[in-house]
């Protein structure tokens, strides 16, 4: 192997580069992925999913009853605990209608805009 062409040193380069950015990647994702949907042009806020998660429900579009704060650490503990005495009951999620997401509100304006 005594002849080895720059473009396969190169291409070696290249393969080292994206193996080191695929194992980085979940490391850096948030950071990389925000700048790059600014430079993209994308949605900061949804990446262009024109979709937002539901903060109230998490996406999962139900939740504990309880009140607002049915997602404390508490009742998180209690329920890996698993006591059974006390079922988690949900109900669907009124701020997302129980979809779990809604549209992305900055991507419906520039639709709008556009
Ligand atoms: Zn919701
Ligand atoms: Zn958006």
């Amino acid at each position: 192997m005594e002849n080895i062409t720059l473009s396969e040193i190169a291409g070696l380069g290249v393969g080292a580069l994206l193996f080191c950015a695929t194992v980085a990647a979940p490391k850096v994702d948030s950071f990389i992925s925000s700048s790059q949907r600014r430079n993209l042009g994308m949605c900061r806020r949804c990446g262009d999913l024109r979709m937002i998660a539901c903060s109230n429900c998490k996406g999962t579009g139900l939740v504990r009853n309880g009140g607002p704060f049915g997602f404390s650490l508490l009742d998180d503990l209690s329920q890996s605990l698993g006591d059974g005495q006390n079922p988690i009951s949900s109900k669907p999620c009124i701020k997302c209608k129980s979809k779990g997401c809604f549209s992305c509100t900055e991507c419906s304006n520039k639709r709008v805009a556009n």
